[in-house]
């Protein structure tokens, strides 16, 4: 059949060592997934039950790089997170089965416009503008999990120009890997090609045009991103 339009693409995200790539179906993002970050912003992490939102497929930013500084906000903030990538889905996944449906990990940064997020919460409004704007989901290359290995603790970090500003552990996290693909497929049916963040540790902060922010976990590589 005939398109009235060009098909849109499925953005791609490279395999570390690889020439595969991993097609990016849905992104949906745990809030608040870690207690200091939780405190941070005025939450009590403890009355929290988990809380998923969504960024647009196309908001990814394969390996980072130059990222232009986002219209309409004047306090855009970084926020590195362990990202899940699905190989297989389904609604109501068990805890215990949810790893299997893993294909591997990345970093990513959860840009956020903090300003309209604010006004959001205020208002009672959704997070759409304040999180699922153009280019807001930057992300390194996927490493593929090997012989069951999955990072139950590994330091996660990001530096602005050269100074710490997050550091942090996986094993942090208020709901694990496991349990947030359990919790999302309760609500939705996952499938191959979804990607998770989990989430971020305290730290938090802005980001003015020129900076230059550098993250990484343990065991998974780094990612970089300017904004322009
Ligand atoms: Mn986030």
């Amino acid at each position: 059949m005939e398109s009235v339009i060009p098909v849109p693409v499925p953005p791609v995200v490279p395999i570390h060592g690889t020439a595969a790539v991993f097609p990016v179906r849905r992104i949906y993002c745990i809030g608040r997934n870690y207690a200091d970050h939780a405190r941070e912003m005025g939450m009590d992490p403890n009355r929290e039950p988990p809380f998923f939102f969504g960024k647009p497929q196309d908001t990814v930013v394969p390996r980072g790089g130059d990222i232009p500084y986002p219209p309409c906000t004047s306090n855009l903030h970084y926020e590195v997170e362990l990202v899940v990538a699905l190989r297989k889905g389904g609604r109501d996944i068990p805890v215990a089965e949810a790893l299997d449906c893993v294909f591997g990990y990345a970093v990513g940064i959860d840009l956020t416009r903090r300003d309209l997020q604010a006004r959001a919460k205020d208002k009672g409004q959704p997070w759409d503008t304040a999180k699922g704007f153009d280019q807001s989901a930057p992300i390194s290359p996927i490493t593929p999990v090997s012989a069951g290995q999955h990072p139950h603790s590994a330091a996660i970090w990001l530096s602005v120009n050269g100074t710490e500003k997050q550091r942090g552990d996986v094993a942090q996290m208020t709901w694990n890997v496991a349990e947030v693909i359990a919790h999302i497929s309760s609500f939705v049916a996952l499938a191959p090609g979804d990607l998770i963040f989990t989430g971020t540790p305290a730290g938090v902060g802005p980001i003015v045009r020129g900076d230059l922010i550098r993250c990484g976990i343990e065991g998974l590589g780094e990612l970089e991103i300017r904004v322009v």
